[in-house]
């Protein structure tokens, strides 16, 4: 007896016997359970491991509870005594939300009651009932049957009333009891109007604030119709979501200054030497931008490819070289391996299913789903594993946008709906492991949930609706509770939207949408090193400046591009694509217009060129850069070799070298009169700027053999 909150709690364990049916072990009494944990409330599972004879709960039924209940009150009334209290919750929806202490307190206070029912505003199952109430005056006039607290006698007695039958309604049952003025006002019976220790959250969202964002204490919710704090919360009926959310943050699950709580209560610790097995199932659905890096990113998953299982699943005939080529390389490495060509004809529901039956008919532990469009880190696969959490996604975002991989909620359609918390998450103002009603495009999932009878419901395939809607559909039917993790960064999505397979080397067009890929792709290795402090950069020639600009890989596909369309110009001083329709120094080339790169280009030039821009031709700002003429010329000795003196209509220009010489050609370069001063030995990647119309007079020097390519931009005409 150290303190006297412990003499207190130990009081209570002699005086009060808390109960709860619960036929399966589940998530939701997983929740349940713990919430009693962490207030020190024991509880008694009663029914444990019976065939549930009690109706589908989406309807009326559930008088199995009272019949598993009754024949408990029985042993006690042998041994307790009259001051005996039972509380009875249900247990798959319920949350405890503050000690028995306090509960009791309550409790007690209650003027003239001895048995204290839940109420809701809804008169269930039988509206007709609602006329026979005592008083419907008050919020939340009807009685609730998921919970209840009195001395042991009188609950004793409301038990034994009469005969339920297992399929029969409980709630109707107390009902009639309640509504019997002689029983009500014998057994001392009275609702909890007021949710004063009983809050269903059914009909009552708009009364019932969360409130997480103290530092000082826990979350807690909050009815602000009756100004209650309560102790105990139902999500009874179509409310289970909304518990499922406020469970995220209550029982002290998670708070401001702790962060996820529950995330650490959860964690487990991986054996490298005893790994589980893990079927990694790929999908490829629609066409995908930098698919490449999504197979590299596979390939550096860090777990042992003996305990991967492989299943790859391209739908997309684009990709499927591409695919092969992966799978023959890389296939035999890993533990099995198993593919679904876009000539199987098998649909995507179809796809999904067989990855779910080849995990939960073999030696599988965990079904890891992975579409083309995520990207994670690679050591996502171990930390969802470790999570300790059965289904979880990691969060992955679209970069600068809200969309993500899971919905906070959904409406009563099944469709997306935004949570209250949806932006904090996906913006990380809040991390953590948050229970969320739908995930996608790449989740872990424990196997053996679905090797039970009843997760053969489970299933990708719902006429009319998108696999994964369907699928968490059926586990949220069944209880199965997801989950999305942002405790810390795993990865992002790429967005396939504009992805356009028509054009040659798609992924360059990809610099608006997918940045992340594309910068990393197609910038050159030492652009950053430009910006680096005190850097001095290369000037070849007076005021001519010199940078590290594009990949290698840019370069070349950029060529290909080009020639690809084919379609050069002719060297001739009129040009239908100028304004003017005239040239007064024309090349070979290609503007990027025609080849539907200018928007891109523009993109590259306010993004990437302006800032070298800035750096060296101090004072100049204009942003964003404009640019008439953007171009891809061609050089070489049978059709154009070389450029005559002349001024650009820029303020400055660029010049940035696709190919190499020496290598691509022999000759060429760039000569600047007035300096009397050349860049012969350009480097592909790399981007020439000089001022524009006045002072850099300059000559296309001859290319005398191959072809040379180059970019060119009049920036700022
Ligand atoms: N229950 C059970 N096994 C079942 C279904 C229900 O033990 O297969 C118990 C459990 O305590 C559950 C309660 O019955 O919380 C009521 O079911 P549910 O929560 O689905 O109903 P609601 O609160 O929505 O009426």
């Amino acid at each position: 007896r150290e303190s006297g909150c412990k003499i207190q709690n130990w009081l209570h364990k002699d005086d009060v016997t808390v109960l709860t049916v619960a036929t399966d072990e589940n998530h939701g009494l997983e929740r349940y359970l713990r919430s009693a944990r962490v207030y020190d409330i024991d509880v008694e599972v009663l029914g444990k491991g019976k065939t549930w004879t009690g109706g589908n709960m989406n309807y009326a039924g559930g008088g199995q509870k009272i019949n598993i209940l009754k024949e408990k009150l029985g042993e006690l009334m042998k041994t307790e005594d009259k001051d005996h209290i039972v509380l009875f919750t249900d247990g798959y929806d319920v949350m405890f939300l503050g000690n028995m202490a306090d509960i009791l307190a309550k409790f007690k206070a209650m003027p003239d009651t001895r048995v204290l029912f839940a109420a809701e505003p809804f008169c269930w199952p039988d509206a007709k009932l609602a006329s026979m109430y005592p008083n419907t005056e008050v919020s939340n006039p009807f009685l609730n049957s998921g919970g209840f607290i009195g001395y042991l006698p009188e609950i004793y007695e409301i038990l034994n009333a009469k005969e339920i039958k297992d399929k029969d309604d409980d709630q109707l049952y107390y009902t009639k009891i309640y509504l019997d003025k002689n029983m009500r006002e014998t057994l001392k019976i009275s609702l909890d109007h007021k949710s004063e220790i009983f809050q269903n959250l059914n009909g009552a969202l708009s009364d019932v604030q969360l409130r997480a964002n103290s530092t000082e204490e826990w979350p807690y919710i909050e009815n602000v119709a009756t100004k209650q704090r309560p102790l105990i919360v139902h999500g009874n009926g179509p409310s289970k979501l909304t518990l499922n959310y406020l469970g995220n943050y209550l029982a002290k699950s998670w708070s401001m200054n702790e962060g996820c709580t529950l995330c650490a209560e959860k964690r487990i610790k991986l054996k490298d030497d005893n790994l589980p097995t893990v079927m990694m199932a790929v999908f490829i659905e629609q066409a995908t931008p930098f698919l490449e890096e999504f197979f590299q990113q596979l390939l550096d998953i860090d777990y042992p490819k003996n305990k991967i299982q492989l299943l790859v699943r391209n739908y997309v005939e684009y990709h499927e070289a591409e695919v092969d080529s992966f799978y023959q390389k890389h296939s035999k490495d890993y533990a099995t391996a198993k593919r679904i060509k876009p000539s199987d004809f098998i649909s995507e529901a179809e796809a999904r299913n067989i990855a779910m039956e080849r995990c939960v008919n073999s030696v599988c532990d965990y079904l890891f789903a992975i579409d083309s469009v995520a990207r994670v880190e690679k050591q996502t696969l171990r930390y969802l594993l470790s999570s300790g959490y059965d289904v979880i996604a990691p969060l992955l975002v679209r970069p600068g946008q809200a969309w993500s991989n899971f919905w906070g909620a959904i409406n009563s359609a099944g469709f997306y709906a935004r949570s209250a918390d949806y932006m904090d998450i996906v913006y990380n103002s809040i991390r953590g492991i948050w229970n969320v009603p739908f995930i996608t495009n790449c989740y872990l999932m424990k196997i053996e949930l679905f090797r039970t009878p009843a997760a053969k419901s489970v299933t990708y395939s719902k006429e009319e609706v998108d696999p994964d809607m369907a699928f968490c559909a059926s586990l949220r039917d069944l209880g199965i509770m997801m989950h999305v993790s942002n405790e810390r960064e795993l990865g992002h999505l790429v967005n396939p939207e504009t992805f356009d397979i028509t054009r040659t080397h798609p992924d360059v067009y990809q610099v608006l949408d997918n940045k992340l890929e594309w910068e990393k792709r197609y910038l050159h290795v030492d652009y950053a090193v430009n910006f680096e402090e005190g850097r001095e950069h290369l000037m070849p020639c007076p005021d001519v400046y010199w940078f590290p600009m594009m990949s290698m890989r840019f370069c070349n596909e950029w060529i290909a591009i080009m020639e690809a369309f084919g379609q050069w110009s002719d060297g001739s001083n009129n040009d239908k694509r100028l304004e003017s329709g005239y040239e007064a120094v024309p090349t070979r080339d290609i503007h990027m217009s025609q080849v539907g790169l200018e928007r891109q280009w523009l993109h590259i030039l306010k993004e990437y060129v302006r800032p070298l821009q800035e750096m060296v031709f101090i004072g100049y700002y204009h942003n964003p850069p404009v640019s008439i003429m953007n171009f891809v010329v061609r050089y070489r000795p049978d059709e154009q070799p070389s450029l005559r003196p002349h001024h650009d209509s820029s303020t400055y220009t660029i010049n940035l070298a696709l190919n190499t010489p020496h290598v691509d050609y022999e000759g060429g370069g760039c000569h600047f009169l007035r300096y009397n001063c050349s860049v012969r030995n350009t480097k592909p990647g790399w981007l020439l700027m000089h001022p524009g119309r006045l002072t850099h007079y300059h000559e296309g020097l001859l290319v005398t053999n191959g072809t040379r390519y180059i970019m060119i931009s009049f920036v700022d005409p």
